[in-house]
């Protein structure tokens, strides 16, 4: 197994969905690189890759505070 710090950093603005373009909240690390998802896909796509995931970095929950308007 290898660790590289990338895996904690945060996601930014920069880091957009694979799928649609949004950004990006989940990131998922997999044996053959790192896909990025929105909360809308990760949830869609999430059985795919449960099994051969080996991190997932999830700030799906920032929607939430996002959305209280703590984050303007
Ligand atoms: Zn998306």
């Amino acid at each position: 197994m290898t660790m590289t710090p990338d895996q904690k950093a945060p996601l930014s603005a920069a880091d957009r969905c694979d799928r649609c373009g949004a950004q990006a909240y989940v990131r998922v690390t997999l044996p053959s690189g790192e896909l990025f998802f929105c909360a809308h896909h990760y949830r869609k796509h999430a059985p795919q890759f449960a099994d051969v995931a080996t991190h997932i970095h999830d700030e799906t929950d920032r929607l939430l505070t996002d959305s209280a308007g703590a984050a303007l």
